[in-house]
């Protein structure tokens, strides 16, 4: 937790629980992620943090934004973007979504079914598609490899019908899974692609862009590499596929910039065992699964945790949300340890919780409120 944020929890000591974001580290991210990769446009992901305030700073920064539906193209609208810097990148939109899109303005959007291309065709007529590939998304701590994109096969046949059915075959798009922790896999997801852009283009249909979607990191537990490592890797790779004139390059970080720049504050509500003898602490916290953090499903995305006793003597612990669901579990399997000292009262910090956590609270599971929500 930086200075700022400290300062901010200490001065104004909010409710809990409560998300506190420093919009700074937000500009921070976007640099480095522009510089990393200098010549590629960045698509920031609305649906990672969709907050009015971090939209305002990236439309200052210049940034493009991909959105996930209507609602999340009017919050951009709203923030000042361009409607030609957006794109619709949801594959599964309603025919209506689109053409309120177009009607905006937007004229960028991804599908990966022939029924969608359909509904394109019929509601953004002579817009720009790019066709979402299928992508295994090993090293991924949060996969997103089966319910979006098509085989590279069905891939060429969608995008040379788009030209036929009067849209801009435009480029193809993957995501090699969110938080993903290995570069190579972009080797990987860029050969492919390069693969069938050549094919794309034997049959007649010079494609402009690859999007590469999102999957940059935040720092969870788990140590991640540098940032440096994923653009030297993307880099290598573009230029071993396509030489000197690389294809458009755009990325979709969604992750990669909000993850970082906040923090979540919470308090020890309950510390309990479950047995006489027993050295096992449960540790039940005023946020759970229903409070922002889905993310811990399959205790996948495992959050840094501080304590004010930080530094003590530790033991096991479960930690689990304050809701009377089972499923409402944190950590379980994932070997956290909290200091003995920790007491009901307590405040504790989630680390680098920006991303997927606000959005993601229930609007009211056991009468628990949404999160709040602080941007400084
Ligand atoms: C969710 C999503 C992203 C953002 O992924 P991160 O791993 O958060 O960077 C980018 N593109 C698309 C199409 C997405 O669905």
């Amino acid at each position: 937790m930086n200075e700022k944020i400290a300062r901010f929890l200490e001065n104004q000591n909010p409710a809990t629980p409560c998300l506190v974001v420093d919009l700074e580290i937000i500009c921070r991210n976007y640099r480095a992620l522009a510089a990393i990769l200098p010549r590629t446009d960045i698509y920031y992901a609305v649906k990672a943090n969709p907050a009015p305030q971090i939209l305002d700073t990236l439309v200052t920064l210049g940034a493009h934004f991909d959105a996930a539906s209507y609602t999340e193209i009017e919050a951009c609208l709203a923030a000042g973007a361009d409607p030609a810097r957006l794109s619709y990148g949801n594959t599964i939109k309603k025919h209506r979504d689109i053409a309120k899109a177009a009607g905006k303005g937007v004229n960028l959007f991804s599908f990966d079914s022939e029924l969608e291309l359909a509904k394109l065709a019929d509601a953004a007529p002579g817009a720009r598609v790019m066709c979402r590939i299928l992508m295994e998304n090993g090293d991924a701590r949060w996969p997103l490899s089966r319910k979006f994109g098509c085989t590279p096969d069905m891939a060429r046949c969608l995008l040379v019908k788009a030209k036929d059915m009067g849209l801009q075959p435009y480029g193809i798009s993957f995501h090699v899974g969110s938080q993903q922790i290995n570069p190579h896999q972009w080797t990987t997801a860029i050969e492919k692609t390069g693969s069938l852009f050549a094919e794309i283009a034997d049959a007649g249909i010079a494609l402009e862009a690859i999007n590469l979607g999102g999957g940059f990191p935040a720092n969870y537990r788990e140590g991640v590499p540098d940032l440096e490592n994923y653009g030297t890797v993307i880099m290598a790779a573009l230029e071993a596929k396509f030489g000197n004139s690389p294809p458009r390059t755009i990325i979709e970080p969604g992750r990669g910039i909000c993850g970082d720049s906040g923090i979540i504050q919470s308090e020890v509500v309950l510390i309990s065992r479950k047995s006489h003898g027993n050295d096992e602490r449960w540790v039940y916290l005023d946020i759970g699964k229903f409070g922002g953090l889905p993310e811990t499903t399959e205790e996948r995305i495992q959050y840094r945790i501080q304590t004010p006793h930080d530094g003590g003597e530790t033991g096991p612990v479960v930690i689990a949300g304050p809701t009377c669901e089972e499923m409402d579990i944190l950590y379980d399997k994932a070997g956290y340890s909290l200091p003995l000292d920790l007491q009901i009262g307590d405040k504790i910090e989630f680390l680098s919780a920006g991303a997927y956590t606000s959005t993601y609270a229930s609007i009211g599971f056991n009468g628990f409120p949404p999160l709040d929500e602080y941007y400084i």
